[in-house]
């Protein structure tokens, strides 16, 4: 239980891995499952969302922490030298589709003098100064006026969006360096890691770092892999500000009157990422803290659902807020339609429309989630059965089968406590941590 850190749902797993070293083919360690307790052996679920399994989620979390930091400052695999590439942290958003309710301790919401009301009746200001943890903020004013199928219609392509607008950087660098857009990869390559952030009014947005690499990426610790020298991180800025304006998308209007265009909001932010001490601008340390934070926020209550609705009678009786439905009904209703079909929205309206990760990176940017889950399985291995095997070639030989999953209710308290200790020992070593070096930076 200590080893999967109190995972609430293991699989156990039957079976034995022998190692074998390659050259003289000698068995130098068998692990088998007839050694565990009750003879087979527990492995964590690995599940992504804190409301499934905190402990698994957790560590995901910090995996993507560590995918994202070592694209700046590098280690697990990345050259240091990479904190000398161009690169910027971008906050790309969504456009209004209709007016919500918004914290606002100092000012009214929204102020309008004489008041009125909107063709469904309800009030088209609200003078209320909505402070941080009110729950009606994000919500519509008006659910009738609010654009519910083109909100869920935006989630469902902020991965094309994305898709174009990185597309859009590769034309403005190459059109910097006077190459075509195939060209482009045997001078400068764009390496990126984004994160999507639910707001408050179930829109998503993108916070993502972008770095320019040479044509083979980050490059090794004898060769820093730079990219050439027009490739600055004020072209870097000024392509992504360009191609952020420039993105666009384009579906069927949700009354088929025609073709719909989505673009991101007008609210872009791109700022040049520093290493401390190094001028102004944001620090790859802060950037890494802003990462984590929105990794690690639990999702908005009453919003969002941690697995796929079956039915439309699902979304009626879930623990959501009545926007939250009103969005996932949106979901619902477009996703039947022929012309929506690619978007799947009935399959992701549990993410209002937004298919798939929270967190992707491009192949060259850093390592990969697989890597270091192996080089952790790795240590544990050896650090479990004091293996060594020197500077011996081996050769691993697998044989495992599932056999059942879940705890009994006895073992769930039993790993609920393992969690809460094993959290509890995190925050103490965050604390001593953020005391050693005087920030709390995450
Ligand atoms: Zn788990
Ligand atoms: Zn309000
Ligand atoms: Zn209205």
């Amino acid at each position: 239980m200590e080893r999967i850190n109190g995972c609430a749902a293991p699989v156990y797993l039957v079976g034995h891995t022998i190692t074998r070293d390659v050259l003289t083919g000698a068995i130098l360690h068998v692990f088998s499952s007839a050694g565990q307790p009750r003879g087979r052996l527990a492995v964590a679920c690995g599940n992504r969302r804190a409301s499934r399994c905190r402990s698994c989620a957790w560590l995901h979390a910090g995996d993507t922490f560590q995918l994202v930091v070592s694209g700046l400052a590098g280690g697990k695999g990345v050259p240091a030298s990479v904190a000398g590439h161009p690169r910027a942290f971008v906050t790309l958003t969504a456009p209004s589709f209709g007016a919500v309710h918004r914290e606002c301790p100092g000012e009214p919401c929204h102020p309008r003098r004489g008041g009125g009301l909107c063709a469904h009746g309800a009030p088209v200001g609200c003078g209320a100064r909505h402070l941080d943890g009110d729950p009606v903020i994000g919500w519509p004013l008006c659910g009738g006026c609010y654009d519910y199928e083109r909100a869920v219609l935006w989630n469902g392509h902020a991965g094309p969006l994305w898709d174009d607008f990185a597309k859009r950087v590769r034309v403005a660098l190459a059109s910097v360096a006077g190459v075509s857009r195939s060209e482009l990869r045997a001078h400068v390559r764009l390496s990126f890691a984004k994160v999507a952030e639910y707001q408050r009014r179930g829109a998503v947005h993108l916070h993502a770092v972008v770095r320019l690499d040479g044509p083979d990426g980050p490059g090794t610790d004898e060769d820093p892999g730079l990219p050439p020298e027009w490739a600055t991180v004020g072209m870097l800025e000024a392509a992504v500000r360009s191609a952020a304006g420039a993105a666009l998308v384009h579906t069927t209007e949700p009354d088929v009157s025609g073709r719909l265009a989505l673009r991101f909001g007008a609210q872009v932010d791109v700022r040049p990422i520093t290493t401390a001490g190094e001028g102004s601008g944001l620090t790859d340390g802060a950037v890494a803290a802003y990462i984590a934070k929105y990794v690690t926020k639990g999702h908005i209550p009453g919003l969002v659902l941690d697995a796929r609705v079956p039915s439309e009678s699902h979304i009626e009786a879930a623990p959501l807020s009545d926007h939250g439905k009103a969005l996932m009904r949106a979901c619902w209703d477009l996703g039947e339609r022929e012309e929506y079909a690619g978007l799947r929205l009935r399959d992701w309206s549990f993410q209002l429309g937004f298919r798939g990760n929270i967190a992707t990176k491009s192949r060259l940017y850093s390592t990969t989630y697989g890597a270091l889950r192996d080089a952790r399985a790795t240590f544990r291995q050896a650090a479990a059965e004091g293996l060594d095997f020197g500077d011996r070639q081996t050769v691993t030989e697998s044989r495992w089968q599932f056999e059942d999953m879940g705890h009994t209710p006895g073992e769930a308290l039993f790993a609920a406590g393992v969690a809460l200790a094993a959290e509890g020992r995190r925050e103490a070593a965050r604390d001593a941590r953020d005391d050693l070096t005087g920030g709390g930076a995450g």
